[in-house]
């Protein structure tokens, strides 16, 4: 029988448990579904496809509301099917054979695990001991590497950690000094005190990239973005797939970016909730890492991280399971949910540690 390439074999994939459970906090999507008026609009839209037709292929309208979001061009503007999917677009262009990526670890899996499935040769350094982004580390890889892609993850999953803006500016002076390209992903950034966008400039090797799926309430459409130097963006679109956005997706972006002001009060709500959380944490035995996310990273104190998350589960509470992973070591997150979700871990949490 047929085998995957030889260098896909070792690779584990990326998994995280869809189990049925009362409090959903394991995958950092919104508590809460988009707003009622959105989806009305959107079903009402689809009546107007011409089903028979391909979809826009240049995904015009999006593109538009999108660059306006942001106050940039449209041409700047790359759309796909999740964030993931523009990490992968952007891998199959800069990366591949020959080419090389930096990650920072621990960080999201998904930056050298899709960088490995389109054949780029993947170099790790390290976080700093607080987790955060060291720029010896990323100094010692560009000397050593000089990688054509590197990625920083700000807000990072898992860790919450933002990048300041001197971290994320010198690593895209290493950048550009060898002809490389810095990718910001910001599937968090809304959460976050600051965002990198505004560096983006035509003939900056930087993008950043967004994703409609945890402030947008719409994990489900499957739906992210970059914006980058338009130069990079018609790159890309000559490397993705013809017609890979659907129409009804392309409308239900289109319509969700009417509805900024009600997002913008989800975003706040969140990171009130957030701090909320922050506070309920610090009253148990646990460590916990600052965060600028829909979610905090933590530490159990005198108990077994893979324990209390075995323990949370038997009270229909799904988090993260970091316990076994490299630096991270006992470590749990959860994502903000609603209050009451917020407080069902929080109790079931005292339960089990106190
Ligand atoms: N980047 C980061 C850091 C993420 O945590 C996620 C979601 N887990 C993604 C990208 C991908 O999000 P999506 O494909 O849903 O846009």
């Amino acid at each position: 029988m047929i085998r995957p390439r030889a260098d896909l074999a070792l690779m584990a994939g990326y998994h995280s448990p869809q189990v049925e459970v009362k409090v959903r906090l394991n995958t950092n999507e919104s508590p809460e579904p988009p707003p009622a008026a959105w989806e009305r609009e959107w079903l009402e839209s689809l009546r107007q496809v011409d089903w028979n037709r391909y979809p826009d292929r240049g995904a015009t309208r999006l593109r538009q509301a999108i660059a306006e979001l942001h106050g940039v061009a449209a041409d700047q503007v790359f759309v796909a099917n999740g964030s993931n999917e523009v990490l992968q677009t952007l891998l199959l262009t800069y990366g591949g054979h020959d080419r090389t990526a930096a990650v920072w670890t621990p960080t999201y899996a998904l930056h050298a695990h899709i960088a490995r499935i389109t054949g780029t040769q993947v170099v790790e350094g390290n976080r700093g001991a607080d987790l955060a982004t060291d720029l010896d580390e990323v100094r010692r890889l560009y000397d050593a590497h000089r990688p054509a892609v590197a990625f920083l993850c700000s807000p990072n999953n898992p860790t919450g950690l933002v990048d300041d803006e001197a971290t994320v500016a010198t690593t895209l002076e290493l950048a550009t000094s060898v002809d490389g390209l810095l990718v910001v992903d910001e599937a968090y950034g809304q959460f976050a005190p600051w965002s990198a966008l505004g560096l983006v400039a035509p003939g900056v090797p930087l993008v950043v990239t967004r994703t409609f799926s945890k402030t947008w309430s719409m994990a489900a459409s499957r739906l992210g973005y970059l914006i980058g130097p338009a130069e990079l963006v018609a790159e890309l679109d000559q490397v993705v797939l013809p017609y890979h956005l659907d129409s009804a997706k392309q409308l239900a972006g289109v319509l969700a970016l009417d509805h900024v002001t009600e997002m913008d009060a989800r975003v706040a709500h969140l990171v009130e909730e957030r701090g909320r959380l922050v506070a309920g944490l610090a009253e148990l035995p646990v460590q916990v890492w600052p965060s600028g996310a829909n979610f905090v990273l933590f530490r159990p104190l005198g108990a077994d991280g893979a324990q209390v998350w075995h323990d949370l589960l038997a009270r229909s509470i799904l988090v993260r399971d970091f316990s076994s992973v490299p630096r991270l070591e006992g470590c749990l997150r959860v994502t903000v949910g609603s209050p009451a979700e917020d407080d069902a871990f929080l109790d079931a949490l005292t339960e089990i540690l106190t």
